[in-house]
């Protein structure tokens, strides 16, 4: 903790170094903060609260617990051994206390003089010698108590809790405080008057109960948690009424013949489910607004062939249709599967990746460009500056959660620079499904169709435990799989400190399978490779000409090759949670009996533990997510992290649930009926947060 001295320092360094921008010291640590105007001061609200009301009896602290006591001092004394330090001792009547500093000024040695009474605060310690807190902070006997409990706030580095303190109190002294929530909503609701909230969170009176302030429990956090996701529903109502005055081509669901002719080609029956979501896509198409759909389906549930239809319906009516996917394997992959679905209908079927040649690739923009393409497939090359489509009508993100929230937007944007006015139809599909209260809060621009029902005669995968000590009886199992036919799949070891490291252990790993099993064909791919390696290999594992493929994550997502039965997934101790769900959907395709054996070394941490655990007594993508989000938090579960911005501050999506559905029912409401009202809402929680969470 900071102590008041490196407050006065740091506030005398702000009003003497005046940077080019005009801002102290002091005012950019604030901004490092997010806290710009009053508003962001007075919401600025405490992590916890210190208890320094009462003086307790040295007799009754307890070792880890911060404790306040006074007493005399009884010894005080500069040590120099086992290093310089000032020690002093002070008594009570029911005990002995030890105070040590490692590093003091002569005032402090001042403080602690034999015989003054002295009051401490600190963290007891159990010491070598009794009782002890280090550093702790001392102030005369006999002085004030505060009689309300002490707020901490959340701080960085250099900014002081008085020093914060202060700004606070100030911007709480100067502020609007009138409430955006008119009493009878309050009522409704049953919620405090926001000044109250506020004053009482950041000056909490005497009798307010500490546990329920520090776990958030207490009225005036209701309130609080209510406003946030109230004014977090409200941007994204408004970010759904701007989507529907934009204007997009429809594509009528009833000219649809090469849909009908598509259906026809197939190889199988769709599923109930995917007929439904099928049908759900059709209808958006053929709105004048733009679609903004999410297609969530556990990995295998068939969602390529969703897309395909959604292709087809607007190809059929004249429209370009981008497919874009996260590796050139899966766009590989994609590219293979439609053409050899559409292909033989005409549809005319372009290719764009970074890899591609500089002949290639300016043939295939040309046609992009002039509409000769009717279908492009291809990874994040699609969505660079040059590319311009003729008559973009939908885009389709394969895996959307592998892709940032700019490059989601920015391919929507390339119908407007082709266009003009009109926005692409928008696919996102993921099989990393999102629990309904996430979907709820963060995704309501979103709506979501959900494939629940996997194709039939699939069983379902046996996933097995093995400590990497049983690797033989695991080469065993691979030479038996493949010498009924199958073929497996073994992901080496994740390496995250060095990609180097990692190559050279798929490498190595190759080197040693394939002296361990000499009879089988076994190939190896990973991402250093050239493209044309990967595909190449990629044909042959299809193709059945190779058994036993090594491969790190690049075969993460997407791969399909219904042959393969057997996934061998090394270190998988140090894989996440979602990542090993992903993995272990490239088996159990077919209708074979499939498994996923999870190789791990002891000894496992406790994370890595439930992990395993979790992947061996589930195989449904929506509980693995729901013990993810659990073990990760909502901000890395959403690849959002790296944004920077906190997702929710206040409010908890799980206890909360129930708040947030009467946020988002209020937030309807208002934009309805009271849009000023929304507006002041806003105002006061949102600024310079809507765009990052309109996309
Ligand atoms: P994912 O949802 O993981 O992207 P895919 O679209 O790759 O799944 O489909 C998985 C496999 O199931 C593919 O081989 C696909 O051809 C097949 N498939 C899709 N729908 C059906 C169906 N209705 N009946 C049988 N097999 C299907
Ligand atoms: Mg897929």
């Amino acid at each position: 903790m900071s102590t008041s001295a490196t407050g006065a320092k740091s506030n005398k360094a702000g009003q003497s170094s005046q940077a080019a921008d005009g801002l102290s010291v002091t005012q950019r640590r604030f901004l490092r903060l997010g806290l710009h105007t009053e508003q962001d001061f007075i919401v600025h609200l405490p992590l916890r609260y210190e208890d320094e009301t009462q003086v307790q009896a040295i007799g009754s602290l307890q070792v880890g617990q911060t404790g306040q006591v006074e007493g005399e001092v009884v010894y005080s004394e500069v040590q120099f051994r086992p290093r310089r330090q000032l020690v002093a001792m002070i008594e009570d009547g029911t005990g002995r206390l030890a105070l040590r500093w490692l590093n003091f000024y002569p005032s402090q040695q001042k403080q602690v003089e034999r015989g003054k009474r002295i009051r401490v605060r600190g963290e007891l310690r159990g010491g070598f010698a009794g009782l002890e807190m280090v550093h702790p902070r001392v102030t005369a006997a006999g002085g004030d108590l505060p009689d309300s409990l002490t707020p901490v706030y959340p701080t960085t580095d250099g900014l002081s809790q008085p020093a914060l303190r202060r700004a606070i109190d100030q911007a709480l002294a100067r502020a609007d405080l009138s409430d955006t929530l008119p009493e009878p909503i309050r009522k409704r609701y049953g919620l405090l008057p926001f000044a109250e909230a506020i004053r009482t969170l950041h000056h909490p009176p005497p009798d307010v109960s500490y546990h329920d302030l520090v776990e958030r429990e207490h009225p005036a956090w209701r309130r609080i948690k209510f406003d946030e996701l109230l004014a977090q529903q409200l941007s994204l109502a408004i970010a759904r009424a701007a989507r529907m005055t934009q204007r997009s081509r429809p594509y009528s669901a009833n000219d649809t013949a090469l849909v009908s002719a598509l259906q026809d080609r197939l190889p199988f029956e769709l599923t109930q489910a995917q007929q439904r979501v099928i049908r759900e896509i059709r209808d958006d198409l053929a709105r004048s607004h733009p679609m903004h759909r999410l297609l969530q389906g556990d990995v295998g549930s068939g969602k390529t062939v969703v897309a395909a239809m959604a292709a087809a319906q607007v190809i059929g009516n004249g429209g370009q249709v981008a497919m874009m996917a996260p590796t050139e394997i899966l766009a590989e992959q994609h590219f293979r599967k439609l053409s050899a679905w559409l292909d033989p209908l005409g549809v005319r079927i372009a290719w764009l990746t970074g890899s591609l040649g500089t002949k290639a690739r300016r043939e295939s923009m040309a046609a992009i460009e002039s509409g000769e393409a009717q279908l492009i497939v291809g990874t994040q090359a699609l969505i660079q500056d040059k590319v311009v489509f003729a008559n973009l009508g939908l885009v389709i993100l394969d895996e959307q959660h592998r892709f940032g929230v700019g490059q989601r937007l920015e391919l929507s944007r390339k119908g407007e620079a082709a266009g003009g006015a009109l926005i692409p139809h928008q696919l996102n599909m993921s099989a990393t499904p999102i629990p309904r209260t996430l979907a709820m809060t963060f995704f309501a621009d979103l709506d979501v169709s959900v494939i629940d029902e996997l194709p039939p005669g699939r069983s379902p995968i046996i996933t097995k435990l093995a400590s990497d000590e049983r690797r033989d009886e695991i080469l065993a199992l691979v030479a038996q799989e493949v010498r009924s036919g199958r073929q497996a799949y073994w992901v080496c070891p994740l390496v995250e400190e060095s990609e180097a490291l990692q190559l050279q252990t798929a490498v190595d790993t190759h080197q040693q399978l394939s002296e361990a099993l000499p009879d089988l064909r076994i190939r190896l791919i990973h991402g250093k490779l050239k493209p044309a390696e990967k595909a190449q290999i990629m044909e042959e594992f299809h193709a059945g000409q190779v058994d036993l493929l090594v491969a790190t994550t690049v075969i993460e997502v997407g791969v399909d090759v219904p042959n393969a039965s057997l996934m061998i997934i090394e270190h998988a101790e140090r894989f996440g949670l979602a990542q090993l769900h992903q993995l272990r959907g490239r088996v159990g395709r077919g209708g074979i009996q499939s498994i996923c054996l999870l190789m791990y070394q002891g000894p496992l941490s406790q994370v890595a533990r439930q992990r395993l655990r979790a992947m061996y007594e589930t195989n449904d993508g929506f509980e693995i997510a729901r013990r993810d989000l659990e073990q990760r938090g909502p901000g890395e579960f959403l690849g959002l992290r790296q944004s920077g911005t906190a997702l929710l501050r206040f409010a908890d999506l799980d206890t909360d649930a129930e708040l947030a559905a009467q946020a988002q029912e209020l937030a309807r409401d208002w934009l309805r009926h009271d849009p000023d009202k929304a507006q002041a809402h806003m105002n006061r929680w949102m600024r310079g947060k809507q765009d990052y969470l309109r996309s």
